[in-house]
């Protein structure tokens, strides 16, 4: 039964007309659309009813605001929001530098210029400049990745799922490709080699045991409908102690001897020595071509540090097959994904510039020494900066490298432990996802975790600001206390 002064406040609300008068509204109109002033007006308004109705008592209602100027301004953060984008750059203070969720590769700064003009425009994608005649889009990337991998053709689609696929469905539907047991893997919960292969429409042979496999036992499942001898990087986990694998150039000479194609799935295609940065040696592409390997797949967006691209390289002979399959058409990659590869791959052409500009590689052979000091300073900020009951401390563990990229490879970080007494770690957060940009951080033990080995060094001022913003804005870094 409604009461008395439920109805007094009803009608105290404005209409909405009246609202869309005050000059904030009117303000904006040039900008955004009227429906999506109306919606956020009416949204208010109905939410302020709600709130009225719900009310048991007239005290709930003392500090409720519902003057058409304050109403406005409660419409005016609606449709902020509404106007923002969905898919918008973070913050990864994960500390996994390949983080499918989060976009995996960063792209390098002349790749995203490279992008730009080429989006903005028309462009070459398929006419020859030279002969005014038709041409592929392929041509942009294949000589420089034939170059960079002494490859003798290559080829590139959408991603490295879609290359396994494309290039099984070429050379071996309908007949058999013979794998090792210990390289059928799944990869980030979608990828899974024994359904990829099932529906490209080669039946797979598996051979040896989950730890160990000979080059005779490859040997010894070769038959008369054995198109291809397969091997898989299995780059998200490693078989350790009592094990072994059949090596790239020995599955080579075993198809040699039966004339059978090697195709190998290299899963992260690093093109940099990584030993050479005290990382773990880590087999190249290169190394793959150079052992004799017949058809090579990698993704452009983990350690390539490029955009999501299935890379397919190796002999002309199988790749000629490959790019004549129709469904090709179906799995081609756009003008933008072209570009952003090609400008990628152009940095590679110098190992230094490569190290120097491509994000995923400078984040990944920063030295830890440089993390840490990056990470003294930033607290030294927030400590001045976020006044209240804050903890501020820094924590050395290990970043991994995430994405299925060297999975043993654990790299000395530097984190940032954030902690504020009586808020729970979980809903600091979600402040921080919930900023402008947002943070992505980790959650462990009651504190928050920002890791040093995810962030780009030039984006550390924003960073903290981001962080200070946030945290003052909410209340909490002013009074110590919740929101
Ligand atoms: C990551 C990975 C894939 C899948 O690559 P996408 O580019 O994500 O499609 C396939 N094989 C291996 C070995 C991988 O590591």
């Amino acid at each position: 039964m409604p009461r008395e002064f439920r109805q007094r406040y009803l009608r105290l609300l404005p209409a909405v007309d009246r609202i869309l008068l005050e000059k904030s509204l009117a303000g904006i109109e040039e900008e955004v659309p009227r429906a999506l002033i109306v919606e956020a007006v009416k949204e208010v308004l109905a939410e302020k009813r709600s709130v009225i109705s719900r009310a048991a008592a007239e005290k709930e209602l003392e500090l409720l605001d519902v003057s058409s100027p304050a109403l406005a301004g409660e419409a005016l953060e609606r449709i902020k929001e509404k106007m923002e984008y969905n898919l918008r750059p973070v913050f990864n203070a994960t500390g996994v530098l390949l983080h499918t969720n989060l976009g995996r590769a960063p792209l390098a700064a002349a790749a995203v210029e490279a992008v730009k003009g080429v989006g903005a425009s028309f462009s070459n994608l398929e006419i020859s400049l030279h002969s005014g005649k038709r041409s592929s889009r392929y041509e942009h990337v294949e000589e420089l990745l034939c170059r960079l991998t002494g490859a003798e053709a290559a080829l590139v689609v959408n991603n490295n799922a879609a290359a396994v696929f494309l290039a099984l469905n070429s050379l071996a539907a309908g007949k058999e490709v013979i794998v090792s047991r210990g390289e059928l893997v799944e990869i980030g919960g979608s990828f899974r080699l024994p359904e990829v292969m099932a529906s490209s429409g080669a039946s797979l042979v598996e051979v040896g045991t989950t730890n160990k496999t000979y080059t005779g036992d490859y040997k010894k499942a070769i038959g008369e409908k054995t198109a291809l001898l397969l091997k898989v990087h299995t780059s998200n986990f490693k078989v350790l102690g009592f094990a072994s694998a059949v090596s790239a150039s020995a599955l080579v000479r075993l198809g040699k001897d039966y004339g059978l194609p090697v195709m190998e799935d290299v899963g992260s295609g690093v093109l940099v020595d990584l030993s050479r940065y005290g990382l773990p040696y880590e087999p190249r592409v290169q190394d793959s071509v150079a052992a004799g390997v017949d058809v090579i797949t990698f993704s452009g967006d983990k350690l390539l540090g490029g955009p999501q691209a299935g890379l397919i390289i190796g002999r002309k002979k199988y790749i000629d097959r490959i790019k004549s399959n129709q469904l090709m058409r179906a799995l081609r990659v756009d003008k933008l994904t072209v570009t952003a590869l090609e400008a990628t791959l152009r940095l590679y052409l110098d190992e230094k510039k490569a190290l120097r500009e491509i994000p995923v590689l400078r984040m990944l052979t920063v030295p830890g020494e440089v993390l840490q000091r990056r990470a003294e300073a930033l607290a030294a900020e927030l400590r001045k900066k976020l006044a209240g009951e804050w903890e501020i401390d820094i924590l050395h563990e290990k970043s991994r490298v995430g994405g299925g990229s060297l999975p043993l490879v654990s790299l000395p970080s530097s984190q940032i432990s954030l902690g504020l007494k009586g808020v729970n770690a979980g809903e600091l957060a979600q402040r921080l996802r919930k900023a402008k940009p947002p943070v992505i951080a980790r959650v462990k033990r009651q504190r928050v975790l920002l890791d040093l080995r995810s962030l780009r060094e030039e984006d550390d001022k924003e960073l903290l600001e981001t962080i200070v913003r946030t945290f003052s804005s909410s209340g909490m870094g002013k009074n110590g206390g919740g929101s």
